[in-house]
């Protein structure tokens, strides 16, 4: 008899670990408390516009390929995937940097900028190059069980940069203020502040100017699409509308869960939900880690978002734009220092419409705008207002255009969205941040200690926030599972 697995939750993570288990040969069923698959990733569309609700930069290419090579297939199987020309957009005050789409072209806007910079760059982007190689092929596969997974040949002649911040890196060898801000930015996907995260991560600076960005045709949730499909190609059986209210355990064991009120047995439960929330699903006593625990953790930011419609096209924008033009360090400082609303928030916009004509109606513009803040602040609809109002007055200003006039509709998601629809801790949007005390071993883990056959997966675990991440972390799973089960 096949061993049956049920798996909490449809992220990327719970897709991916789907197709795995299915493939090692157990009897799989996804249950999703949601309507639709795809958990942050998924889909808005309304009155002809495409929206994705969460993930929109489609980073490190090669991990997407990896991940349907080992079913056979390759990501052109499910979806057109094109690199973005220029990659995006950096609005400061007085200046736009653009971010091509191959080193030379980057050299060039950093030369323009500082002169004689190209060159720290390319040595820069060199070493983050091995960093990579490194990271992807020899760390992060790793289940972080141990301490010992991170000393490999490779890292252990690095150790200093497991002990110096990629700030500080950055700032020795450039001096230009918008430069440093460039170079910080890859890693703010990791959740937490440059300032706060180790040298060894300049790899995200080798996703971004080395690897480019990328837009899957459609949007990122051609991606969830594609996963949905082939695992149920493989014989996954996915359920929506199904939210697991309690996982039973007996003598250290888990039985069987609770969907909606029925109670469904099952040889093995894996959670792809929010882990916090996932341990609130037993019993006080078989829950690993306190609440003093979780809330002393660095987690990555919230999110105010807003999804707007235009009915014209806007002018000087790419499908990537970030908007720089306060101080990047205090609104760091106001989200994980002294967690407030930013006084002068920097934000981020995407207008994918500008190279995918699928994603608006003709003549018209789809728009997505995130501020990153604390999480668990306080979250009204006057506060939001009031924050649509700041930063599309500054959006008018410095793209020189009006805008507030052709705005068709506006919705947005924020902490308590999160809360309600993900089950997330503190309304965080992705994850608990990847601080040096909490990689990898350091990190929840992806097996219980005190459930036998009780797993985890998904941002909050190994190896960290991000699509790709969570992608791995399925994979990861699915392998201990198989080699306990
Ligand atoms: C606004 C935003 C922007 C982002 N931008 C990027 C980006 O550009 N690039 C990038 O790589 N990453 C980005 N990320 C991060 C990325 O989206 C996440 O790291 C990833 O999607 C997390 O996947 P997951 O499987 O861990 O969790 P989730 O996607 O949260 O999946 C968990 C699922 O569990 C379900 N669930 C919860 N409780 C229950 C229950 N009791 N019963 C049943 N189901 C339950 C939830 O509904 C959800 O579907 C972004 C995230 C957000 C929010």
């Amino acid at each position: 008899m096949k061993k049956s697995i049920a798996i909490i939750g449809s992220g990327f993570s719970s897709l991916s670990a789907s197709c795995y288990l299915k493939q090692y040969g157990y009897d799989v069923t996804v249950f999703e408390k949601n309507c639709t698959v795809g958990g942050r990733a998924r889909q808005l569309i309304k009155d002809g516009f495409t929206f994705d609700i969460g993930p929109s930069w489609y980073w490190m290419p090669d991990i997407f390929e990896k991940f349907f090579n080992d079913f056979g297939k390759s990501t052109s199987d499910y979806y057109q995937l094109d690199k973005l020309s220029p990659a995006y957009k950096i609005f400061f005050k007085d200046e736009v940097i653009t971010i091509g789409d191959t080193m030379d072209k980057i050299c060039t806007e950093f030369e323009r900028i500082e002169p004689g910079s190209s060159i720290p760059l390319r040595k820069f982007i060199d070493k983050a190059a091995t960093n990579y190689d490194i990271a992807i092929n020899k760390v992060v596969l790793k289940p972080g069980l141990s301490p010992f997974e991170l000393v490999t040949p490779e890292t252990a002649t690095r150790v200093d940069q497991f002990f110096k911040t990629i700030s500080g890196d950055v700032r020795k060898k450039f001096k230009n203020p918008k430069l440093i801000s460039t170079l910080e930015f890859p890693v703010l996907f990791l959740g937490a502040k440059p300032s706060n995260t180790p040298s060894f991560y300049s790899f995200m600076n080798y996703a971004d100017f080395g690897l480019g960005t990328w837009h899957p045709k459609g949007g990122m949730y051609e991606v969830i699409k594609a996963m949905k499909a082939l695992a149920e190609s493989l014989g996954v059986q996915i359920f929506t509308d199904s939210s697991v209210q309690k996982i039973h355990v007996d003598n250290s064991e888990a039985q069987a869960i609770n969907v909606n009120g029925t109670i469904k047995n099952f040889d093995i439960v894996l959670s792809g939900a929010d882990y916090h929330h996932s341990e609130t699903l037993l019993d006080v006593k078989y829950r690993q880690y306190s609440e003093d625990y979780w809330d002393k953790k660095t987690f990555a930011p919230s999110s105010l978002l807003f999804y707007v419609g235009f009915d014209k096209k806007l002018k000087s924008i790419e499908h990537h734009n970030l908007f720089f033009d306060t101080s990047f360090e205090t609104h760091a400082e106001e989200i994980y220092d002294t967690p407030q609303w930013p006084k002068e928030p920097l934000f981020y916009a995407n207008f994918p419409s500008v190279t995918d004509a699928s994603m608006a109606p003709k003549n018209c513009e789809t728009g997505f705008f995130l501020i990153p803040i604390a999480p668990g602040i306080e979250d009204t609809n006057e506060i939001r207002a009031q924050y649509f109002d700041i930063i599309i007055s500054r959006f008018e200003k410095l793209t020189n255009q009006s805008v507030t006039n052709n705005i068709i509709f506006k919705e947005s998601f924020c902490v308590k969205d999160f809360i309600k629809e993900y089950n997330s801790y503190k309304g965080n949007a992705y994850g608990m941040a990847n601080t040096l005390s909490q990689t990898a071993f350091l990190r929840p883990k992806l097996k219980s200690k005190k459930v036998k056959n009780l797993y985890f997966t998904g941002q909050l675990t190994v190896p960290g926030p991000g699509v790709p991440p969570s992608l791995i972390s399925g994979k990861l799973v699915a392998q201990l599972i198989k080699k306990h089960h």
